[in-house]
């Protein structure tokens, strides 16, 4: 791809800064209209946000409750679509409501009615009520004292960096270049005009002036540091809020089913949902205001909130958890747009789109769900604003990268869709990438030959918490696969002994903040 940039001497149409979802997306659009996009991330693709979120494609129950009926009928809408577009990643996930009050069969059966209502053709499943024993059959290890049914619902789940990394491989195949270890660190202007940006390349020191008709700043909760880059005297726009998530054994919530908390202390809800065979619990909502870029990229999740997901999650269980249990803890911050609401809690979910006067367009806001109508609403703000060719959006039909109609969720693999077949046949070639990388995590040799020659995988940590989700499922067995990591790497790569070291000593350090107590050594 660097050589795609070095070659490249003419103006880009676009210019995207930001490998998230929303930046991903903008990739896609613009692409597939025609446009000449390029996309730069400081970090890994997903590294921010997008890696972190609690892997729902959602309509939102949440903001259902809050009123928001605009949120949620556009992203069922996209919630139906995704589905289609990308039947490997987003997979049908029963939700259970328990009901532990008389009141709560009749009222949240009601709102998941009007839920299932406003999602129209692009349903996933009709919700219904549960009697106690049948809520209990679907979710043997929820706390049966004074519980009276539940209520089940349908909603999509998903797997977020995998989705991110087929993003990237749907823009390039429709001709945009991305570049991960690619920052932007100044912008170009002319006559206040803004006429594109200044790189750098974090791998090799080496800066890039890349010319552009329009530039857009899709860095999430980065979005302020670039807007000030524009304009030194520019207010913040972004309030940034922390969600936590922990990681457990399917044990404590084994079959097929989520949960879903409807209320807790602090008066939001909370997700047990199982996912590559492990349980996520989360998650929180703390305003925070980080101070530099290294805890904006890393964020690390604060005593108080793991012990209220640790507390709310057992008050609905059989078996309270406890630190020892968490297998992973991981942070994201959501880039929400300021307000007059009192928490970040209440803060819109909606997202945002601003053109400054240099011509910087930013889109910030939003949720994964809606990544791509985000992209649509952007690229027709660009379009019109940079003067750019006039062409309708196509994403609501296209196909994304690895796109396969029958994938068994149930398997460790599914998460290849239609590459499956080439990932086997690199084992089938070489039968010792079929050796699993560690005896407690679901993925072979394989997995990291693939990501480093079909998915732009640079360092161990790309491997091992965004190609594979190693380092969210199991903290402790990814530092200890590290070292076999990095040693494959090291070979496709043809790096050296000192790269390899740095390599695992770094991912080893960042391996320990994901756990609660530090048992890695
Ligand atoms: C706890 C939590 C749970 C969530 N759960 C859900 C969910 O279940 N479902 C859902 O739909 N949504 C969910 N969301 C929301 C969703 O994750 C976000 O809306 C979405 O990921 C934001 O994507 P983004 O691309 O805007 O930001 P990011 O993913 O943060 O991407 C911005 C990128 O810009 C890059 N960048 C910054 N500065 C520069 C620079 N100078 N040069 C180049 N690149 C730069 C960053 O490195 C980063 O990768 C959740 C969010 C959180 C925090």
């Amino acid at each position: 791809m660097i050589a795609q940039l070095e070659s490249h001497s003419a103006e880009w149409d676009i210019c995207i800064i930001g490998g998230g979802a929303t930046g991903l997306g903008t990739a896609i659009d613009a692409a597939s209209r025609g446009l000449k996009t390029l996309l730069v991330e400081q970090h890994d693709f997903a590294k921010g946000t997008s890696s972190r979120s609690t892997k729902l494609v959602h309509g939102g129950v949440r903001y259902l409750q809050q009123g928001n009926i605009k949120l949620v009928t556009e992203a069922l809408k996209e919630r139906g679509l995704l589905r289609q577009n990308a039947p490997h990643l987003v997979k049908n996930q029963s939700f259970i409501v328990p009901n532990y009050k008389w009141w709560e069969g009749p009222f949240y059966g009601i709102g998941l009615k009007i839920y299932d209502w406003m999602a129209g053709s692009l349903g996933l499943g009709p919700s219904r009520f549960l009697n106690r024993e049948e809520t209990l059959e679907l979710a043997p290890t929820l706390d049966g004292e004074g519980l009276r049914g539940g209520v089940l619902y349908h909603d999509g789940q998903f797997d977020d960096a995998r989705l991110a990394i087929n993003l990237a491989a749907t823009a390039a195949a429709h001709g945009a270049v991305l570049l991960n270890y690619m920052p932007v660190t100044g912008l170009l202007k002319a006559n206040a005009k803004l006429c594109g940006v200044q790189a750098k390349d974090a791998l090799t020191g080496k800066t890039y002036e890349i010319k552009a008709k329009a530039v857009i700043n899709a860095t999430g909760v980065f979005a302020d540091r670039l807007l000030k880059m524009d304009d030194p005297a520019r207010e913040p726009i972004i309030a940034p809020s922390q969600g936590i998530h922990i990681v457990l054994d399917k044990s404590f919530l084994p079959g097929s089913a989520a949960v879903l908390v409807p209320h807790t202390d602090d008066g939001r809800v909370l997700f047990a949902v199982p996912w590559h065979n492990k349980i996520i619990a989360g998650t929180t909502d703390t305003p925070v205001e980080p101070k530099d870029n290294a805890s904006l990229l890393e964020p690390v999740a604060m005593e108080e909130e793991i012990e209220f997901v640790l507390h709310t999650i057992g008050k609905y269980l059989t078996k309270d958890p406890v630190r020892a249990d968490i297998k992973s803890i991981f942070a994201g911050l959501r880039p929400l747009v300021k307000g007059n609401a009192k928490s970040t809690a209440a803060l819109s979910r909606d997202h945002h789109i601003e053109i400054s006067d240099s011509g910087l367009v930013t889109i910030t806001g939003g949720k994964w769900t809606t990544y791509r109508r985000m992209a649509e609403d952007v690229v027709n703000t660009v379009i019109k604003h940079a003067g750019l060719p006039e062409s309708a959006c196509v994403t609501g039909q296209l196909k994304i990268h690895g796109w396969k109609e029958a994938v068994d969720f149930d398997t460790a693999t599914y998460y290849f869709g239609s590459d499956e077949a080439a990932v086997n046949a690199l084992i089938q070639q070489d039968p010792l990438l079929g050796r699993p990388l560690h005896p407690l995590l679901p993925y072979s040799a394989a997995a990291i030959v693939w990501a480093v020659q079909e998915e732009m995988c640079m360092t161990v940590e790309d491997a091992l918490a965004r190609r594979t989700r190693a380092l969210l499922l199991d903290a402790k067995a990814a530092a200890e696969a590290a070292p076999g990591v990095a040693a494959i790497m090291a070979g496709l790569l043809h790096k050296d002994e000192s790269w390899v070291n740095e390599q695992v000593n770094g991912f080893t350090q960042l391996a320990r903040q994901y756990l609660p107590d530090t048992i890695i050594h």
